[in-house]
């Protein structure tokens, strides 16, 4: 199935080259995130971009390392589209795609954020 926005962040080519999850050491030691990475390269399909999970949801790897740290805050998109004040803030490629409402995070997140440690993912 097609990957499509969930937001208003747009899905498009200039998106994947902002975005910073392909570099992303939560990643990094995924073989499933790596895979992608090589079929994005091979067929300069966009839609293979283990990455831009704030405009489309969560990532379909198993094996993330959500111990290490998101890098969202570096990237330009999160910035312009103030992701800093939407639910979740950051771990998009597990916690799913921003959204407006407050307290729209699943027991799920809340789970990722026990696991991880992290205070402002609850
Ligand atoms: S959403 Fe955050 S944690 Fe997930 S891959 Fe992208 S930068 Fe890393
Ligand atoms: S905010 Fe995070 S998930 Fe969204 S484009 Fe940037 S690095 Fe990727």
């Amino acid at each position: 199935m097609a990957r499509m926005a969930k937001n208003e962040i747009p899905f498009d080519e200039e998106g994947v080259e902002k975005c910073q999850c392909p570099k992303c050491p939560v990643q990094t030691s995924s073989a499933c995130a790596k895979d992608w990475i090589i079929k994005m390269e091979k067929s300069g399909d966009i839609e293979q971009t283990p990455g831009l999970y704030c405009s489309t949801g969560q990532s379909d790897c198993p094996d993330l390392d959500l111990k290490q740290m998101c890098i969202c805050g570096n990237c330009p998109i999160w910035h312009q589209y103030k992701l800093m004040n939407k639910d979740p803030k950051n771990y998009y490629c597990q916690g799913g795609e921003a959204k407006d409402e407050p307290g729209a995070m699943t027991e799920r997140r809340k789970h990722i954020g026990d696991d991880i440690g992290l205070e402002d993912l609850k």
